[in-house]
């Protein structure tokens, strides 16, 4: 809905029958849609997303959803932050059209037992450490999918093996849309802009930066000829001076098959998941 002064007006919805017949009636008018899957807690690199979808599309649907089924029951699914009210005024000052906002028993209902599992992409990197990660990304996503039916859906690059999972998961499923990538949106010091940097105390923030320097240490090295193994050491040491542990991982990656690499000879990307204090970040870069 547009106001006097051509702004939109947010629209909130919270079910799948009304979601559907708002993407039903911009179709019928021939509109573009685009899908910007989120947990809440929104950041400039949540909003970029936004950006990125109402650029190339007429309509842009924000979901907001903190997915139980990606959390194991260790992790932190009550203590993820949530605010929606802030939330929605950072979407109606973009202008955009719609947040649908489904409650759990919306996307579940009793009884709910299907699963979507896309194999290989999903066993290293955080699919190690989170088993159950993937799966419940896979599933929600495919749904959020299948509910909206949109043109594009916009990732970030900052979850970049979620990235490669979702756009394996649309092409083997024949799901009609495409899977756009954005560039991971940073704090000025470089650390990656997260919803769980709310976590970190001051000290701890402080420290965090440390991770995107690794990464991007780790890139030059290999992109001056060294072997993975011997960059990955000394980041890891530098890492850990910096106060993270446990790393669960710090890798160097084929781009899109994310198979391990001992050298940089193709497209390649070096990701890491560590630990600072209760906060697990991650991030990656691209090498060269
Ligand atoms: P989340 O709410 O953490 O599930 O993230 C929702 C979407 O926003 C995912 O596609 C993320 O990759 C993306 N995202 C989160 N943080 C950033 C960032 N700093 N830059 C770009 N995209 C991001």
């Amino acid at each position: 809905m547009r106001t006097g002064d051509g702004a939109k007006t947010l629209e909130v919805v919270r079910d799948v029958a009304s979601l559907r017949a708002k993407v039903r009636e911009w179709r019928r008018q021939d509109e573009t849609v685009g899908l910007i899957p989120t947990m809440g807690a929104l950041h400039d690199g949540h909003l970029a997303l936004v950006k990125a979808a109402l650029d190339s599309c007429d309509h842009a649907v924000t979901t907001i959803f903190v997915n139980p089924t990606q959390f194991a029951p260790n992790e932190d699914f009550e203590a993820y932050p949530r605010d929606e009210a802030d939330d929605l005024s950072k979407l109606q000052a973009l202008s955009a059209d719609v947040a649908f906002v489904p409650p759990v028993e919306e996307m579940y209902a009793d009884g709910f037992s299907t699963s979507v599992a896309v194999s290989g992409l999903t066993e290293g990197l955080c699919g190690a450490t989170r088993p159950h990660f993937f799966g419940g990304v896979a599933t929600v996503v495919s749904k959020l999918l299948l509910q909206a039916l949109p043109d594009k859906a916009f990732f970030g690059e900052k979850d970049y093996q979620q990235l490669q999972v979702v756009t394996r998961m649309a092409r083997d499923l024949d799901i009609p849309v495409e899977i756009v990538g954005v560039p991971t949106v940073r704090e000025a010091d470089g650390l990656a802009m997260s919803s769980r940097n709310w976590y970190l105390s001051p000290e701890e923030r402080a420290a965090a930066p440390a991770l995107y320097k690794v990464l991007c240490d780790i890139a030059a090295k290999l992109s001056a000829g060294q072997t993975s193994a011997a960059a990955i050491a000394e980041g890891r040491t530098v890492l850990e001076a910096a106060g993270f542990g446990p790393i669960d991982y710090i890798e160097v990656c084929d781009a899109s098959s994310l198979e391990p690499l001992e050298t940089a000879d193709r497209p390649a990307r070096v990701l890491a998941a560590a630990h600072l204090g209760r906060t697990r970040l991650i991030d990656n870069v691209a090498v060269g």
